[in-house]
């Protein structure tokens, strides 16, 4: 079996971003880059305090950069070890892993797009459209929608960050949709793929790519190849 290098790195900074949610940057230790494609996952390991090894998938949620940092969003999952371990994480904290791995990456040509994800399924989501958008022969013009799922507008995890984005590029579409809005939610309500086709309509010649836990990501492809799409067009990373 093929051998893949292990790496070490440390807890930078840590931003909570809901009640049960984290945002963790971190610093790949003793290499000046590490590279990654947008959308790809690290494998990271763990020992538990009985002695069990561990390894669990993580999208990187930060496009790649010229330096050796990344980030996490992570949610607590009740009663699981590595959700927990990795969000009690303080700065400085050492992680070991491996990586990066996954073909859930970009694929061309560009095409307009839309962008599926409900919870920390936005991770891999938010490090292709921060690459895309961030020069024009990427995004090509072509325009991009974020269809993202939360319960409750406190879950709309970076926010702010996509708002500003969308108001800088006419091209990008931050559609965020509730489950369990408050009554004075003035913005899109119920789950994701209720709000595909107001944007898809009856094309197929566009791309989806779609990440979240395996019931949404079902629900959606299942609308798109129903509407004709080629499976090709429909990319997905599922993470139960
Ligand atoms: C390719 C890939 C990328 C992933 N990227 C991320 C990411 O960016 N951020 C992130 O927070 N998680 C991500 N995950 C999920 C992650 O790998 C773990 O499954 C999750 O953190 C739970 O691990 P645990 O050890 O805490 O719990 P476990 O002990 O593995 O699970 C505890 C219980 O929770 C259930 N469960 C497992 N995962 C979830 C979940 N995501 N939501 C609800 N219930 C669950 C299990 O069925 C089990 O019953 C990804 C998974 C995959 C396959």
């Amino acid at each position: 079996m093929a051998q893949f290098q292990s790496f070490e790195a440390r807890v930078l900074r840590t931003v909570p971003l809901s009640e049960f949610t984290k945002h963790i940057e971190l610093g790949v230790s003793g290499v000046a880059h590490f590279g990654f494609a947008p959308g790809q996952w690290l494998s990271v390991k763990a020992t538990t305090p009985d002695g069990e090894e561990m390894t669990r998938a993580y999208s990187i949620a930060s496009p790649p950069s010229e330096n050796s940092h990344f980030a996490f969003c992570l949610n607590r999952v009740q009663d699981g070890y590595m959700s927990n371990y990795l969000c009690n994480l303080d700065t400085g904290a050492q992680i070991a892993f491996q990586g990066p791995f996954g073909n859930f990456i970009l694929h061309p040509p560009a095409r307009d797009t839309v962008f599926i994800a409900t919870g920390t399924g936005i991770a891999p989501l938010r490090s292709m459209l921060h690459w895309l958008l961030a020069e024009p022969d990427r995004h090509q013009e072509r325009q991009f929608w974020l269809l993202f799922g939360a319960r409750r507008e406190q879950d709309i995890y970076y926010r702010e960050e996509f708002e500003t984005l969308a108001a800088k590029h006419a091209n990008f579409h931050f559609l965020p949709t509730l489950s369990r809005p408050e009554a004075d939610w003035n913005g899109r309500r119920g789950y994701v793929q209720e709000h595909l086709p107001e944007i898809v309509g009856n094309r197929t010649d566009m791309h989806a790519y779609i990440c979240g836990l395996a019931k949404m990501v079902k629900a959606n492809r299942d609308f798109l190849k129903n509407l004709g799409w080629d499976r090709s067009s429909i990319r997905y990373e599922r993470y139960d």
